[in-house]
């Protein structure tokens, strides 16, 4: 399997540029301009690593960065920030907002290629397929595909995060708030009774082929569990 290598950066001649040169050291490579979207595409695409310009349209790299090591399921990808900006303070706030490097344009092509090759060896090798399983649900991270025993799920993409948080830790109780923070992020304004809304549709549509095994604690939040403790009643 190829590394992927998230590039996000709105200036098309410099992406390109880049792109062009991943590529020929073998990488697959995702390119977006908007800052806006840079998040949820990490998320979809689950790269290797992500070289980040600092001056986006939308939202600043900064800010993509700290929203990007909030999040349980992507905060470990490597992160180098671009950046037009030489001055020591700027390379500081970068690196705070939990950047693994800083590079200052105009940078050499094989400087940067470099600097890839150097995150890459920290970064896992790319799986085949991941999967979560519990009980009979399994979930193909890959392809975002829901099965229960023979049966497909379909799921809305909230309630596939959701899922996921579960999954990956079952019998953990999750409260609102982390849930909140963690699917739909810092920067969304909504209740929390959202959650107890998207748990609702998320039950709905596992519990067609077979138990319950979402767990309501009252006044708390949810688990994933194989034997729920009775409190599913809302
Ligand atoms: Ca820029």
């Amino acid at each position: 399997m190829k590394h992927k290598v998230m590039l996000v950066e709105d200036e098309e001649a410099l992406a390109l540029l880049l792109k062009y040169n991943l590529e020929k050291e073998g990488y697959d490579v995702l390119w977006e301009a908007r800052g806006g979207k840079a998040v949820a595409e990490v998320e979809q695409n689950m790269p290797s690593v992500i070289i980040l310009d600092w001056m986006l349209p939308e939202l600043s790299g900064v800010e993509i960065c700290k929203m990007i090591r909030s999040k349980p399921d992507i905060k470990s990808i490597p992160i180098i920030m671009l950046t037009a900006k030489g001055e020591e303070e700027d390379k500081i706030k970068g690196l705070s907002a939990g950047a693994d490097d800083y590079v200052t344009k105009p940078f050499s092509i094989p400087e940067l290629m470099a600097r890839v090759k150097t995150q890459l060896r920290r970064a896992p090798e790319p799986a085949d397929e991941k999967e979560l399983v519990f009980e009979d649900i399994v979930m193909d991270i890959t392809s975002k595909k829901v099965f229960r025993g023979e049966n497909y799920i379909h799921l809305g993409p909230t309630e596939f995060r959701l899922l996921r948080m579960l999954m990956e830790t079952p019998g953990k109780v999750f409260s609102r708030e982390y849930l909140l923070k963690t699917v739909w992020g810092d920067n969304i304004y909504v209740e929390s009774r959202t959650v107890d809304v998207h748990i609702r549709r998320l039950r709905k549509s596992l519990n067609e082929f077979g138990p319950d095994y979402i767990r309501t604690v009252r006044a708390t939040g949810y688990a994933i569990d194989k034997n729920p403790i009775g409190e599913n009643e809302e």
